[in-house]
């Protein structure tokens, strides 16, 4: 089997063999790894227990982080949804809220997670696969299926642009976590494949230019909040493209015009602390206090 790299490759070649995405990339990857489809999806079981594991350890873990600037906001959520009634959001938005910060944090904590597709966007794919489960009771093999459809999408990305906000901005993260969330969710509710695809497309293309300006060059702000938006972004996508709603622009020319950006962005602006958020007298302040520089 030839590798995929686009998007619209991988529509021609589920629609020729009449299978659903996650089945097509197994069967890839089994090719390309030399180990079995039952190896591969044991390898993708692996991680979806390990994202869970930090789901856990997340919530249990909570504290007030050194610079004083995250730790705890996982458990405000977790108790305004536990303890309120006539919420504006269900309790799936609740829990993709709390978990994706929990993990988020348990990053910060450089507790055990899983990068998908990189440490500072690893609660947004996870806190959405785990919180479709729990309101709606999905099969483990089906959360495998969604894990490994949210991989195909990191996969082609990751053969088209670069996935590190040091060199394309946030965008690169948090916006492909979003846009593999989006086709995972897409994929859980039993949408087609077109939809998992429009579903990454829509995500992607609405972050677009979001720049990565850490302040103190640390992982926590904005990053961990960041990580609630656009996990909850994820399911705007796969609401809007279940629906029957696509991007009007193709799924590869989004993912070019996002790279395009990356190049174009100013370096200020891409994880060196230069500008943005990271250059504000509040940000200033805690490199002075926490860094003593
Ligand atoms: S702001 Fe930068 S460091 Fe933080 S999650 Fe985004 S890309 Fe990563």
């Amino acid at each position: 089997m030839e590798n995929i790299v686009t998007f619209s490759q991988l529509l021609k070649v589920t629609d020729r063999h009449k299978k659903r995405i996650c089945e097509v990339f197994c069967e890839l990857e089994s090719h390309m790894l030399e180990k079995s489809r039952e190896e591969i999806r044991n390898l993708a079981l692996r991680n979806l227990n390990v994202m869970k594991s930090s789901i856990k350890d997340g919530l249990k873990n909570f504290g007030i982080s050194p610079s004083g600037m995250s730790g705890e906001d996982s458990q405000k959520i977790l108790k305004r949804y536990r303890n309120a009634d006539n919420l504006p959001f269900n309790s799936l938005i609740g829990k993709i809220l709390t978990y994706s910060i929990a993990i988020s944090e348990e990053n910060q904590r450089m507790g055990r997670i899983v990068a998908c597709p990189t440490a500072g966007s690893c609660g947004i794919l996870p806190s959405v696969i785990t919180a479709y489960t729990e309101e709606y009771g999905f099969s483990e093999e089906g959360q495998i299926d969604a894990l490994i459809t949210a991989g195909v999408i990191g996969k082609i990305a990751a053969q088209q642009m670069p996935l590190a906000g040091a060199v394309a901005g946030c965008q690169a993260e948090c916006g492909v976590a979003s846009a593999m969330a989006a086709g995972a969710a897409v994929d859980l509710m039993r949408g087609n494949n077109e939809q998992v695809v429009h579903a990454a497309a829509l995500a992607l293309k609405n972050v677009m230019g979001l720049v990565c300006d850490p302040v103190a060059g640390l992982v926590e702000v904005p990053c961990i909040k960041r990580n609630g938006f656009l996990a909850v972004h994820a399911v705007t996508a796969s609401e809007m493209a279940l629906a029957g709603v696509q991007s009007f622009i193709p799924p590869d020319e989004v993912v070019q015009a996002v790279k395009q950006a990356g190049v174009l962005m100013s370096p200020m602006l891409k994880e060196s602390s230069e500008a943005g958020l990271a250059v504000t007298d509040t940000a200033k302040q805690i490199v002075k206090d926490v860094l003593n520089m």
